[in-house]
């Protein structure tokens, strides 16, 4: 039996995923040996875009032209994987923009642009709105570590197992003082999905939520807690939606908000 056969794409996004692939520089001898790599247009020429066993995703689909793209690949492969919070939240490029897209787009590159296909797009969404995605591997960007440990385990059968919860469980394992209840600061520990080792509360710096919200993530607490520290709702709605995309309404939905008849 051959290697196992995989590709690694990048849809609207930084690159920042990828290249931190390619920086796992101990390990990518083995792993090259390890699977037969048939596409990677950042690191190799000679492509091909043949059936894979298995796909590596990043970034938001933003255009028809992403979502073609990603409809291909997920015909070709065996298993679908996710890559950074890009493609599994939408990341900084669904930022809320207060400006129009249109606006931003003729401000930038003029009004003629406007008519050119090539520059289509709409609001940047995960992959999983438009095809199955079989495993996700949130960060922005990913941990090298738990890309490694995704591949070992699916040359394995398995799938990974990476964190399930909260950050705020690992900074808890470090014994750091708390940022947002001690010191007031706007950490999203509490609605972010773990596994950098709470980096930025151990260095006294807030979490600002780059692994995007852990499953079942408590927004309401949060929010509640954020607003009793003294933040106003749209800068509480503003660091919210940096990597997860837009907060819904349901996550707006908090006690202290309907009692004080807030919108
Ligand atoms: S500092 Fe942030 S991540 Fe750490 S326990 Fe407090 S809220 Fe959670
Ligand atoms: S602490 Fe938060 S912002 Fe910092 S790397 Fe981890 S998830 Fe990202």
């Amino acid at each position: 039996m051959g290697k196992p056969t995989i590709a690694v794409y990048g849809l609207t996004c930084c690159a920042g995923c990828q290249l931190n692939v390619l920086n796992c520089e101990d390990e990518l001898l083995e792993l090259a040996r390890a699977v037969d790599i048939k596409s990677f247009i950042m690191a190799q020429t000679g492509n091909t875009e043949c059936e894979i066993d298995i796909a590596f995703v990043e970034g938001a689909v933003a255009s028809e032209r992403n979502l073609r793209q990603l409809e291909d690949i997920r015909g070709r492969a065996g298993i679908l994987i996710a890559l950074g919070t890009g493609a599994c939240w939408g990341c900084v490029q669904a930022m809320i923009n207060d400006v129009p897209r249109r606006e931003v787009l003729t401000e930038i590159y003029g009004e003629e642009v406007l008519d050119n296909p090539f520059y289509e797009c709409f609001e940047p969404r995960p992959l999983r709105d438009f095809v199955k995605v079989d495993f996700e591997i949130v960060g922005c960007p990913i941990e090298q570590s738990q890309f490694l440990q995704a591949v070992a385990s699916l040359l394995h059968g398995d799938l990974p197992l990476l964190p399930t919860y909260a950050l705020c469980t690992e900074c808890k394992f470090k014994e750091n003082e708390c940022l947002l209840v001690e010191r007031g600061l706007l950490c999203l520990g509490p609605v972010t999905k773990a596994g950098c080792g709470a980096r930025c509360p151990t260095n006294n710096l807030p979490c600002e939520g780059c692994r995007g919200p852990v499953y079942e993530a408590n927004f309401a607490s949060e929010v509640d807690i954020l607003l009793e520290k003294g933040y106003t709702l749209d800068r509480i709605r503003q660091a919210m939606s940096h990597f997860g995309g837009p907060l819904s309404d349901e996550a707006l939905h908090t006690k202290k908000l309907k009692e004080a008849e807030l919108p």
